[in-house]
């Protein structure tokens, strides 16, 4: 597990969830994603998420006590009845809350400090990195996200996940994230999902990242 609220400002760490406030107006990130996309994953997407998994608990108390990082941990201990509905409106409620601090206006460059150098030390270089996450996003059949994941003994790895399922249950914590499902860029890009890994790199927060690393 990780500090969510470190991870994630504003977003809900407990029922019931709300939509944590995008951290910059919808139109600054125009050098990879467009306004109208960011507005719409942003405010209908990530929104279905929420009113999704709030409905999905609402007649549960016991689980409406739990942590949603706890929540989505093990799925497999989730009543039946809900199982399906929390692991993909909870993901979702999660990945995009996690998705957007990732992202800022003035972002790009590349990393410094302790996550540089723990970057160094697991993959060799920033180019190395760079290219074994675009790989893996490019590699991601269908909808999904790749990761840079820190695993439990610190070390950093790229790691792909399905669908909306959140990167803590593959024993990785969070450090930088892209979301390929074409919500996230087809308006502008359509099929060429490398065009928009291109520009993302523009936009990536890389002093968020560097929180993530330690969160
Ligand atoms: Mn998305």
């Amino acid at each position: 597990l990780f500090d969510l609220a470190e991870a994630a400002p504003g977003a809900s760490l407990i029922y019931p969830y709300e939509l944590p406030a995008l951290p910059y107006a919808p139109d600054t990130l125009d050098a990879a994603i467009d306004a109208e996309t960011m507005g719409i994953h942003h405010g209908r997407h990530h929104q279905g998420y929420t009113t999704k998994l709030n409905a999905a608990l609402e007649d549960k108390p016991d689980l409406q006590g739990r942590p949603l990082l706890e929540l989505l941990q093990d799925v497999s201990v989730l009543p039946e009845d809900v199982r399906v509905a929390v692991l993909n409106n909870g993901g979702g409620y999660l990945n995009h809350a996690l998705f957007w601090p990732m992202m800022r206006p003035d972002g790009g460059g590349t990393p410094t400090g302790p996550l540089a150098d723990a970057i160094a030390r697991d993959f060799g270089s920033f180019a190395a990195i760079k290219e074994q996450f675009t790989d893996a996003a490019l590699g991601v059949f269908g909808s999904g996200r790749s990761w840079l994941g820190r695993n439990t003994e610190g070390t950093l790895h790229i790691v792909q996940t399905p669908e909306q399922d959140p990167v803590h249950a593959f024993g990785f914590v969070p450090v930088l994230g892209v979301d390929v499902w074409e919500h996230a860029y087809y308006l502008r890009y359509q099929n060429r999902r490398a065009d928009y890994l291109d520009r993302w790199w523009d936009v990536v927060d890389w002093e968020q990242a560097a929180r993530n690393l330690t969160a």
